[in-house]
C-alpha cells in the first residue's frame, strides 16, 4: 500500500519547494490510491515559529492538497506531531546504544568549540566521526564505570550514532538510481538529547517505521541524510520494511546558478511563498501567490512542471490529471530553473479558460466590492468577457475596464493630442444629433447607421472613431466601440459626449 508523508517542521512558512514536495507526494499517492500525511517535524524548539503550522496547513488547502491523516485531521497512526509523540523515541536510542550502533557522549558544547578552534587553526576541519571519537569525551572512550557515574549525576549527554568504518553502502533512490556512499566519509550525527527529544534523524526514521510510511519523497537536500536512514533502518532491524527514496531536484534561480532563494524573489519582483506571510518577530511582510493574485490551479500547474514532465505536449493540466499523469520516473535528477513568466502565463491560461461568469463574479468580489462600485453583475460578466484575454490577473481587469462603471473626468494628454483636432466638437455635435435619433441602441445598429453616416461625409472613420473613444473611454484603448455604447446606453453615451465637449 502506499503511504506517503509530507513532513515540514514549522520553523517558517512553507517555500515553494515545500510545497513542490507536498504536491509530489500527494500526486503519487493519488496516482497509487494511497494515501498522504501530513506529519509535523516540530523536535526543535528552539526553531518553532508560531503560525507556521497553520501557515502550512493554509497552503495545501488553497493548493487543493488534501490530507487523508494527519496533525490536523487525525488518524490510526498518530499523534502526527512530533513533539506529542516525545516519550516514543527513547526506546529506539536505547535499542541502538545496548546493540553498539549509538554511544553517549558528554562533550559540552564549550568542549567542542574548543577543538573546533584549535581545528581552525591548525587549517582542519573538525568532524565527530571515527577518527576524531576515540579520543572525546563519550562512552566509546571512557570506561564503563565512569560512564554509569556520569549518567548517574545527571550530566548532560547526547546519543550519537556510530558510524561502520569502511563500509560501502549501495542504496537504490527511486529518481537518482543507485547511489554509493562510503560510510567512512560520514559523521556520527546525534539521534538523541538528554532534554528528552530525539534529533530530527532518529525521529523521522522511527516515525516513517512506525506510520508505515511506503515512499519517501523530499527535496535533494536530504540526499546526504540517506545513508544515516538506511543504516538506522538496518540496526533497528526494520531492513525489510524500509521505504523506498525518491529525491527531488533543487529549484533554481531564473537568472543565474543555484538555488531559488527569497532574494532572488524580491530582486525580480514574485513571491516565494504560496500565501503571504507575516514574520511574528520582525513583522516583515512577504508576498505571496494567493495575494498576488494567482490562481490555486495555476500555481499547482506550473509547480507540477518544475522537475516533472508528463512527456506529452499538453501543458494544461488539472489536479485530477496531474496525478492521472505522475509518476516519479518522469521526474528530473537535474535542476528545475525557476521561471516567474511561465507562471504568469499559466495564470493567464486559466483566466481566458474560465466562463465569463466566472471571471466576473471574481472581479466582483476582488474588485468591485472594495471599490463600493455596485453594478448589474451581467454587465460585469460581459464587460469582464470582452476583455480577458487581454490580461494575466483579474485585478488587472479594472484597467480594461474602469470606465463602464466610472465616467471619465480626465482625458488621456496623447490621445487629446493625436485625435481631438479643431474640427472634431463639430463632428461630435452632429454625431450626438445621429446617435439622439436612433432607437434601436444595440450594437449591430449603432454601428450600421454611424458608419454611413461617415461614409455619406466622405471623412475618415478616424476623424470620427478615435474622439468618440475618447469622449466614452477618456483614453485609445479599450473594446469595439459599439459593443461599448450599446453597454452604456444611449443616455450615458450622449452625456459623456457632452461631458468631453464641454
Ligand atoms: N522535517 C524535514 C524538513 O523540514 C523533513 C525531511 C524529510 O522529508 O525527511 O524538510
Amino acid at each position: 500500500k502506499v503511504r506517503v508523508r509530507f513532513a515540514p517542521s514549522p520553523t517558517g512558512p512553507l517555500h515553494m519547494g515545500g510545497v513542490r514536495t507536498a504536491l509530489f507526494n500527494y500526486l503519487f499517492a493519488r496516482k497509487h490510491n494511497g494515501e498522504f500525511l501530513l506529519r509535523i517535524e516540530d523536535t526543535d524548539q528552539t526553531r518553532y515559529v508560531p503560525g507556521a503550522e497553520d501557515y502550512i496547513v493554509e497552503a495545501l488547502k488553497w493548493c487543493g492538497i488534501t490530507i487523508d491523516e494527519g496533525a490536523t485531521v487525525g488518524g490510526e497512526y498518530g499523534p502526527y506531531r512530533q513533539s506529542e509523540r516525545k516519550p516514543m523515541y527513547r526506546e529506539y536510542a536505547d535499542k541502538l546504544i545496548a546493540s553498539g550502533d549509538a554511544y553517549y557522549a558528554f562533550d559540552t558544547p564549550e568542549e567542542l568549540d574548543a577543538i573546533r578552534k584549535k581545528c581552525e587553526e591548525e587549517k582542519k576541519t573538525f568532524i565527530y566521526n571515527h577518527e576524531t571519537r576515540e579520543n572525546l569525551n563519550n562512552s566509546l572512550a571512557l570506561p564503563a564505570e565512569e560512564v554509569q557515574r556520569k549518567i548517574d549525576a545527571g550530566e548532560a549527554y547526547v546519543v550519537r550514532f556510530k558510524m561502520p568504518v569502511g563500509e560501502e553502502l549501495h542504496m537504490d533512490d527511486e529518481i537518482r538510481g543507485h547511489v554509493v556512499f562510503n560510510t567512512s566519509t560520514l559523521d556520527d550525527k546525534v539521534l538523541f538529547k538528554s532534554d528528552g527529544m530525539p534529533t530530527y534523524h532518529l525521529a523521522n526514521v522511527v516515525d516513517d517505521y512506525l506510520m508505515k510510511i511506503s515512499h519517501v519523497i523530499r527535496g535533494e537536500e536530504w540526499l546526504p541524510s540517506m545513508p544515516l536512514h538506511v543504516l538506522l533502518y538496518r540496526q533497528l532491524g526494520w531492513g525489510e520494511d524500509m521505504p523506498k527514496f525518491a529525491h527531488l531536484p533543487l529549484i533554481l534561480k531564473p537568472v543565474g546558478k543555484g538555488k531559488l532563494s527569497k532574494r532572488d524573489g524580491d530582486k525580480l519582483g514574485f513571491p516565494v511563498f504560496p500565501l503571504l506571510w507575516t514574520d511574528p518577530k520582525s513583522n516583515d511582510i512577504s508576498s505571496g501567490y494567493r495575494e498576488d493574485g494567482y490562481f490555486p490551479e495555476a500555481f499547482v500547474n506550473m509547480l507540477a512542471f518544475l522537475g516533472w514532465n508528463p512527456g506529452i505536449e499538453q501543458e494544461i493540466f488539472s489536479m485530477e490529471e496531474l496525478s492521472q499523469a505522475f509518476s516519479l520516473e518522469r521526474v528530473n535528477k537535474s535542476g528545475a530553473k525557476f521561471d516567474p513568466e511561465k507562471t504568469k502565463w499559466y495564470n493567464r491560461q486559466y483566466l481566458v479558460n474560465k466562463s465569463d461568469e466566472e471571471i466576473g463574479s471574481l472581479f466582483t468580489k476582488e474588485v468591485l466590492t472594495a471599490k463600493e462600485i455596485e453594478a448589474d453583475q451581467a454587465v460585469v460578466n460581459r464587460v469582464c468577457g470582452m476583455v480577458k484575454d487581454r490580461v494575466d490577473f483579474i485585478a488587472e481587469l479594472w484597467d480594461q475596464v474602469n470606465f463602464f462603471f466610472e465616467a471619465p473626468k480626465e482625458y488621456d494628454a496623447k490621445t487629446v493630442k493625436k485625435g481631438w483636432k479643431a474640427d472634431t466638437p463639430e463632428l461630435m455635435t452632429e454625431l450626438k444629433g445621429i446617435l439622439e435619433g436612433i432607437e434601436d441602441f444595440s450594437s449591430a445598429n449603432t454601428e450600421e447607421v454611424v458608419k454611413e453616416w461617415i461614409t455619406s461625409k466622405e471623412i475618415g472613420f478616424g476623424k470620427v472613431m478615435n474622439p468618440f473613444r475618447l469622449a466614452m473611454v477618456g483614453a485609445g484603448k479599450g473594446p469595439h466601440m459599439f459593443d461599448i455604447i450599446e453597454i452604456l446606453g444611449k443616455e450615458e453615451t450622449i452625456a459623456r459626449l457632452d461631458f468631453a465637449m464641454e
